[in-house]
């Protein structure tokens, strides 16, 4: 370490100095700041500590995106959104089916409805399936 005299660039020391020159270090670590010696070895404890707490947050990180597993969450996220969408365009068709008030002889809306119960019974199925599965795996853990 190079002793050099000058003034200590630590904001306390600085306020206090009168401009008299005193022994100062440079960091030679992270900043090149030159510091008296009782500031320098502060400011090395500070950064040492950051340091330290930047590796340890940064293990912790790893092991929550372990845990997380972005890619999985993305897929579900996607199934859910394609799941809702399926379900809005769903309910649309059968409000509009549930308002028909004409009725009449058309084999075009027999058949839609016909088509709409049908497609109602097996997403209530799957539901119900899901339901169970999920079930299923709660209780199994
Ligand atoms: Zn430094
Ligand atoms: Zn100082």
């Amino acid at each position: 370490m190079s002793v050099l005299s000058g003034h200590c660039e630590d904001e306390l020391c600085l306020n206090q100095s009168n401009h008299i020159s005193i022994r100062v270090f440079p960091c030679l670590y992270h900043c090149k700041k030159m510091l008296c010696i009782k500031h320098l070895s502060e400011h090395d404890k500070y950064i040492d500590k950051q340091i330290q707490s930047q590796k340890q947050l940064e293990y912790l990180w790893k092991d929550y995106s372990l845990i997380f597993n972005e890619e999985k969450i993305q897929k579900e996220f996607q199934k859910l959104k394609t799941k809702l969408e399926n379900y809005q365009q769903l309910s649309k068709e059968i409000r509009n089916l549930l308002l028909i008030k004409n009725f009449n002889e058309s084999i075009e809306n027999n058949q839609k409805l016909q088509t709409a119960i049908e497609t109602v019974k097996k997403a209530i199925e799957q539901e119900n399936q899901l339901e169970a599965m999920i079930g299923m795996l709660g209780y199994s853990k």
